[in-house]
């Protein structure tokens, strides 16, 4: 094996990783300002370091009582600037929200407004230390309090929790709640429905919250079957799970009657509001009989989000479940904020159903997602929505007639359009469009999910992007669209233009290999 160039420049690389033929005509491996990257233990030494550090105290020995490192720690080390290189070239290989459009459906990424990133690094916020006592946290804790008065507002809710970290979170925290109400009326019950298109997390939270789950079948159209529905309601069902709009990118127009059949049989109303992106400011979910949702911070209120976090999922809840929610929360007494943990929760504390988190360490969540709300204002948000829906409208109308869309002739979708590999030639799939789409410039849509529509491709562009995005983005969906069902087999190449080609997504997933090792040493 050849000794690392110490530029981070790899002399030499796996042929099986070289992303074209003529990147090996240069000598270092880099092709124009693509530059090949090594990991950081084959090009960092143990005699090298960012930062200066005191020569050890001669007498300082037995400080640690026998404790000491005897040996070396074997961390790789770099200088600043090769450090800094090394961190820049990697985050050139791969894609993000600033670079281009990212059409990933269901999650939302839309443009982090920057404004947002200077509220969140205000000192007074950034600086904070939670164990801080509320007399010096008056400004938090009000951020905390307006935000979840905005969110109950739009949600046309009766109580908030702010603590859950991300949606799935959320999910719990609200599952939970609903346990906590069904047992005060003496009964936790089994059941939990949710639909086939339901997000995974949906069956995955009613189980680690100890319910059976059951599916609810969907209609031809794609939306829930309510007939089915309410035969199945009984006293064994605690609650359904309901994403509104629906994962097929639809508007549930019978969500009141699902709710009101619901409640009538003894159980609660559970939206997953992931995509309130769709609705927010149109419609309130209060009105349409919810007892717990949560909010994705990170998809409608532009927190940034991917790489698993951070996030926020506050819950809403109605005046059912209100005194369920979980500890702790903020309150407003004149013009001073408080904590409400279990040391004051007074009445409260006997009905909680506990805590989900030891702080709201999400706090940079809540400035950003305040900032959002109120640089839009009401109507603002109104038209977020309004413009999200017809930019995936303006997408499903221009493809429909090269990709198959199996729910085109159920009315116009909400914030996403969703496709099927229906067309396709055989031996082309959705994964092979998707790979093109790389090699496009743009990060591929969601694919294979929803479960219920064969090779799915969710696609959801938000309102950030422009005509001119969209019509780039939809020239190329369509020219993908057309060589997949044209039978081009090149499609199998893709990518052939990224830093690295196809990868075996299987063993990335089963066998991930997460520590490096010395080749030198085993
Ligand atoms: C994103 C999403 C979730 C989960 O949210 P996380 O913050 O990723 O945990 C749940 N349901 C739907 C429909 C989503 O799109």
């Amino acid at each position: 094996m050849n000794a690392p160039n110490k530029s981070g420049w790899k002399p030499e690389s796996p042929a099986g990783d070289r992303p074209r033929d003529d990147a090996a005509t240069t000598t270092t491996g880099n092709r124009a300002l693509m530059l090949e990257e090594a990991l950081i233990f084959e090009i960092g030494t143990n005699d090298t370091t960012g930062v200066d550090l005191p020569e050890p105290d001669a007498n300082a020995a037995n400080r640690l009582g026998g404790m000491e490192r005897v040996e070396a720690i074997n961390l790789p080390g770099l200088s600043e600037p090769e450090t800094v290189r090394h961190y820049t070239r990697l985050s050139r290989q791969n894609y993000a929200i600033d670079l281009g459009l990212f059409p990933l459906g269901s999650c939302t990424m839309k443009h982090n407004p920057r404004l947002n990133e200077k509220v969140a690094r205000l000192p007074g916020f950034i600086d904070l230390h939670p164990m801080a006592p509320s007399s010096v946290t008056q400004g938090a804790l009000e951020v905390i309090y307006q935000l979840g008065e905005w969110l109950k507002t739009l949600t046309g809710m009766a109580a908030v929790s702010m603590s859950p970290k991300a949606g799935a979170h959320g999910e719990l925290c609200g599952i939970l709640a609903i346990r906590a109400a069904l047992e005060a009326r003496g009964n936790a019950r089994r059941v939990v429905l949710c639909p086939e298109s339901a997000h995974g997390t949906n069956p995955a939270t009613a189980a680690f919250a100890g319910y059976e789950v059951e599916d609810i079948p969907a209609t031809p159209e794609g939306r829930v079957d309510l007939e089915a529905l309410k035969k199945r309601l009984g006293p064994d069902i605690a609650a359904v799970m309901i994403t509104n709009p629906n994962t097929c990118g639809l508007f549930e127009r019978q969500f009141r009657e699902i709710a009101d059949a619901v409640h009538d049989a003894g159980g609660l109303v559970y939206c997953d509001g992931a995509n309130f992106n769709a609705i927010v400011g149109r419609v309130r979910p209060g009105d349409l009989g919810v007892d717990a949702m949560h909010i994705n911070l990170h998809k409608t209120f532009s927190t940034p989000h991917g790489g698993g976090g951070p996030g926020s999922g506050p819950v809403v809840f109605s005046e059912t479940l209100a005194p369920f929610a979980p500890l702790p929360f903020v309150e407003k007494h004149g013009d001073r904020f408080e904590l409400v943990e279990e040391e004051n929760a007074g009445e409260h504390h006997a009905s909680t159903f506990g805590r989900m988190t030891a702080f709201h360490g999400q706090m940079g969540m809540f400035t950003r997602a305040l900032t959002y709300i109120l640089s839009h204002g009401a109507d603002g948000l109104a038209q977020v929505s309004g413009d999200a829906v017809l930019n995936a409208n303006y997408i499903l109308r221009a493809c429909e007639d090269v990709l198959f869309a199996p729910y085109a002739d159920s009315g116009p979708c909400m914030h996403e359009a969703l496709f099927g590999d229906r067309d396709f030639a055989e031996g082309l799939s959705t994964l092979d469009l998707a790979k093109g789409l790389i090699d496009e410039g743009f990060h591929p849509m969601t694919m294979y999910f929803p479960l219920v529509v064969h090779g799915a491709m969710l696609v959801e562009p938000t309102e950030t992007e422009s005509k001119a995005a969209l019509d780039q983005f939809i020239t190329a969906l369509r020219s993908l669209a057309e060589r997949a069902n044209g039978g081009d087999m090149t499609l199998k190449d893709a990518p052939v233009y990224a830093p690295l080609r196809r990868l075996d997504e299987t063993q990335a997933a089963r066998k991930p290999v997460l520590a490096w090792n010395d080749p030198n040493l085993t």
